[in-house]
């Protein structure tokens, strides 16, 4: 399947309804391993962003309402829908974001989990019932929805970052207004069609595509009927948005920027530790908030380390994703080459050394070749900044807190891998790396049944786990006088 199917809708999604923007305009949904266009999609105006909220607020009192169940059913049913048209929703997530259809599946599969996980979290919502210390008053303690929640997504998982916020959302009882990344908003408005046929009622989920981001989500902040913003992406943006919801002192959470070390000890299982660093990278073509960013190696092994990873780097299949043999798949846009290529060669001109690739492909598309650097200074830009590209800098240390320290020596925090045979030190890694997540002897580790997030600058709050539906949820506190009085 290289052209878009028929049935991916184009307009915005308001109330139920699928419709034009305000003005008609549209704005056009690129093929990354093409430069062709897919699709013209409605571009919503701030009145558009206004709409949708106003749709989200009029149904929000009717869907709190909802019995736990009927919600939790509806979020089954997306699950089993979303399932049955895997394919459909894999070769759509390929053509407009580029990475390999086995990837694709994969990812259909991650994010139609969320809803079943949290089709089954949204009848576990539970307060208490105490008595206070004195033993006079009762103290009831109960949960309620914390309300319309506008929900900003990235466009590197076009489907599982909206399901990781849509479905805890629905689970908790908000209604949401969903603002997809215009560079890949086809699979979330699938995604919305999807929940429109199992029965989702009107205005619960609202979606708008739009190329201004800021002028149309904007307003929204600052109208008292939205009470959560819920946003994944860069740390730039999501300052941003921190600064916009004080004004309403708005709920927030934030999944933002990772800088992920990879730490691999002497005692490690070295082929393991090869295996991880590929899957930990090139997963996404690097275009993960998880990727592997710096990789520091025990210098008794680094050679051997770097040489493995580098053949196996190196005789990655690269192409268009939607080709069944691809492993590799474009970059997302022009200026992702342009920013890569920086990267890249800010590292050789600081003594970095190449062992394969290291540069932008000849062709159309935006196809940057598998990149294996070594000796890389540890204030190289490559190291510093988040690459979001193919391309692997490895660097050395010789103890263990050296290895901590570099670790923690980022503004970000969200994920790190260390890949060691000894208990201990996994364990010591655990309490002393400043991460969200730490990966042990695993190159991938998300998973709907656990709390994904970061500490520092990735971010504030958890999505997935038995922690995803807090962030939907108030804590409403009843005082009740003494019983016997
Ligand atoms: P981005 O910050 O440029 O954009 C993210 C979203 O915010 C997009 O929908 C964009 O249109 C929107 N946006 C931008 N400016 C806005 C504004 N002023 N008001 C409202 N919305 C605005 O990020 P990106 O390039 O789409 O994604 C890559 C980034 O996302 C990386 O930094 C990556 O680490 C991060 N990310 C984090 C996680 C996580 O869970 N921590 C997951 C995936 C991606």
């Amino acid at each position: 399947m290289t052209q878009l199917p028929q049935s991916v809708p184009t307009g915005l999604y308001i109330g139920g309804q699928w419709r034009d923007a305000t003005g008609g305009a549209t704005f056009a949904v690129e093929n990354p391993a093409t430069g062709e266009v897919l699709a013209q999609v409605a571009d919503a105006s701030p009145a558009d962003g206004m709409a949708a909220l106003d749709a989200a607020a009029a149904a929000q009192e009717e869907w709190a309402r909802t019995a736990p169940r009927v919600r939790g059913e509806l979020l089954r049913a997306g699950f089993e829908a979303v399932t049955a048209r895997a394919e459909e929703f894999a070769a759509v997530m390929t053509l407009e974001m580029g990475k390999p259809l086995a990837e694709s599946r994969g990812e259909v599969a991650y994010g139609a989990e969320f809803l079943r996980w949290f089709s089954e979290e949204a009848v576990r919502i539970y307060g208490r019932y105490s008595a206070a210390p004195d033993g006079v008053n009762r103290l009831l303690v109960s949960k309620r929805p914390v309300g319309p929640s506008l929900l900003i997504t990235p466009w590197n998982f076009p489907l599982a970052m909206a399901t990781r916020k849509v479905a805890p959302a629905m689970a908790a009882g908000c209604t949401v207004v969903v603002k997809p990344a215009a560079l890949t908003p086809l699979t979330t408005l699938l995604f919305a069609k999807v929940m429109e046929e199992v029965g989702v009622p009107a205005g619960v989920i609202n979606v708008i595509p739009t190329t201004h981001s800021g002028a149309t989500t904007g307003p929204l902040f600052n109208d008292p009927r939205l009470r959560k913003v819920s946003f994944t992406g860069s740390t730039e943006v999501g300052r941003v948005l921190l600064k916009q919801a004080a004004e309403g002192v708005l709920r927030t959470s934030m999944e933002l920027g990772g800088n992920a070390p990879f730490l691999v000890f002497g005692d490690a299982d070295l082929d393991a530790a090869v295996d991880g660093a590929y899957n930990a990278k090139l997963r996404n073509g690097g275009q993960a908030c998880t990727a592997a960013n710096r990789i520091y190696v025990h210098s008794s092994i680094a050679e051997p380390f770097a040489e493995k990873l580098a053949a196996r780097v190196g005789n990655v299949k690269v192409g268009p994703g939607i080709e069944a043999d691809t492993q590799l798949g474009p970059v997302i846009d022009e200026d992702a080459l342009t920013r890569i290529g920086g990267l890249v060669n800010d590292a050789l001109a600081s003594g970095g050394r190449l062992l394969t690739g290291g540069k932008r492909m000849d062709g159309k598309g935006y196809f940057f070749e598998p990149t294996v650097l070594v000796n890389v200074p540890r204030d190289a830009r490559v190291l510093t900044e988040e690459i979001f590209g193919p391309v692997v800098p490895i660097a050395t240390f010789d103890s263990e807190d050296e290895a901590i320290a570099l670790a923690n020596g980022s503004e970000y925090g969200l994920i790190s891998y260390v890949y060691t045979k000894d208990l201990k030190r996994a364990l010591r890694m655990s309490e002393r790396i400043e991460t969200g997540m730490l990966a042990v002897n695993s190159g991938v580790i998300s998973n709907p049944a656990a709390p994904f997030g970061g500490v520092k600058q990735s971010g504030l709050g958890r999505e997935g786990g038995e922690e995803g539906i807090e962030e939907y949820l108030e804590t409403v506190y009843v005082g009740i006088g003494n019983p016997y009085a």
